[in-house]
């Protein structure tokens, strides 16, 4: 990102609409979709040598609009909006090189209800409350929305997206804001290895965990969900075959279920800004391995760094999660830094975790168990924890031996570095998500030992 003085930013509202007005934003929704899967039905079925220009579609929608009523709901900017998005769809398609698919048909089911209200004129947010403020959406009028965060005066907006999601509309302001001013450089610098058993280790030997993002009982009550849906499903299977829609009450046990799952990602959503927002505030460069989503991806026997001891808890499913919990950290991480005007860098990852930061020897079998990390070199003998070693060779790779949290020769470590909470019998997860778990890490920078922890098994 350049270090220009403005920045593009996305800020979500909740909406707080009448029951008229989500009536009407379904259609609006609704009619989206529709142009789009009208536009790719055309798409399809012209030839490659013909293949409809932006102003074929533009009249063919004008035209639409005229004539058909779901077509009329979607305003004008909103359809215009929607051929730019099908053709930046084939754009983005033609660039990825067989990475980014073809557009294909909305679903329903499968898709977010999203349209867009592409003029920022048109919106006219007024300040209505402490709380809330309006915004007006064409054909709609003026919504509700509850101001969460304050918006800056000398924020631009731009334009912004209404979508549905977890029972409630939301509003996307697309805006610019002014750059904030630079934290200061002298900050240390600091190399953070994203784990399983603990999610995230640092090279000052502050461990960074969450609890649970469901709670027992949320979990038990998942597990009857989820079961109560199978059952349901399987019925619907035995009595009216398989390709057939799902059953009211079916119906109604995956929306429970969806409830649930989008918590889970909301929370720990909230638990990736506090880090990041704490990583970018704390230190001037941070440091992350380069995400290898392949490998992570592939088998569960395990890899050279770690041979398969937890197969069974590696199943495909959580794996993809943690995934995708990792690059979204590592994309928040580095758009905040950046903002702060500190450098976010992304490192080589083969060999981070069974390389001794302190003499280098990568002798096989240093390391010892997943939290234990003992160096073979008979002149070096460093012992302590795994993930900590492997965050302070990110940190060497990023940014060279010299920087302040680097391990320099005479600093004693305590012998147990390595003992987290996790290890420890008997810890009891706190609260899920709030705030207190990065409040406490911040207390907890320290090189102290034993208070260093705060991670816990969240996966395992
Ligand atoms: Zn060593």
């Amino acid at each position: 990102m350049a270090n220009t003085g403005v920045l593009n930013r996305g800020w979500v509202f909740r909406l707080e609409t009448t029951p008229e007005q989500n009536i009407a934003l379904l259609a609006q929704t609704d009619g989206r979709r529709g142009i789009w899967n009208m536009l790719h039905e055309w798409w399809q079925m012209s030839s490659s040598h013909h293949l409809p220009s932006m102003k074929d579609l533009d009249t063919v929608v004008r035209q639409g609009r005229k004539d058909i009523d779901w077509m009329a709901a979607v305003s004008a900017q909103a359809a215009q909006q929607v051929i730019r998005d099908y053709l930046g769809a084939w754009r983005t398609c033609w660039a990825g090189h067989g990475t980014v698919g073809p557009p294909r048909f909305r679903s329903r089911h499968r898709d977010r209800p999203s349209v867009d209200a592409p003029q920022a004129r048109d919106l006219r947010i007024t300040r209505i409350s402490d709380k809330f403020s309006t915004i007006t959406i064409t054909k709609i009028g003026r919504v509700t929305f509850r101001r969460h965060r304050a918006i800056p005066s000398s924020a631009r907006i731009t334009g912004a997206t209404m979508s549905y999601s977890q029972g409630h509309w939301w509003v996307a302001l697309r805006m610019q804001l002014r750059r904030p001013t630079p934290l200061p450089t002298d900050r240390p610098a600091v190399g953070a290895d994203r784990g399983i058993t603990i999610p995230v280790a640092l090279s000052d030997a502050t461990f960074i965990g969450h609890a649970d993002w469901l709670t027992p009982a949320e979990k038990r009550r998942m597990l009857l969900l989820e079961r109560r849906c199978a059952r349901q499903r399987h019925h619907r299977w035995n009595t009216r075959g398989k390709r057939t829609p799902l059953g009211a009450n079916e119906f109604k046990t995956s929306a429970a279920i969806t409830v649930l799952r989008e918590r889970v990602a909301r929370r720990r959503r909230d638990w990736q800004h506090n880090l990041s927002r704490y990583l970018a505030s704390t230190y001037s460069g941070v440091a992350m391995e380069k995400l290898n989503v392949m490998g992570m991806s592939a088998s569960a026997s395990g890899t050279v760094a770690e041979p398969g001891t937890n197969v069974a808890q590696k199943r495909g499913l959580n794996r993809a999660i943690r995934a995708e919990a990792w690059s979204s950290l590592q994309q928040k991480t580095a758009y905040k830094v950046d903002e702060v005007g500190g450098i976010f860098a992304t490192v080589r990852a083969a060999g981070t975790s069974t390389e001794c930061h302190h003499c280098g020897s990568n002798a096989p079998g240093q390391r010892e168990s997943q939290a234990l990390f003992t160096c073979a070199n008979p002149q070096c003998g460093w012992t302590g924890n795994a993930d900590y070693n492997a965050a302070l060779n990110i940190e060497h790779r990023a940014f060279g031996r010299a920087t302040p949290s680097a391990l320099t020769p005479g600093l004693e470590l305590c012998p147990d570095v390595g003992l987290t909470a996790a290890a420890r019998p008997g810890h009891t997860p706190g609260k899920p998500t709030r705030k207190g778990d990065v409040a406490e890490a911040r207390r907890q920078v320290s090189r102290g030992c034993g208070n260093n922890t705060q991670a816990q098994n969240a996966h395992a």
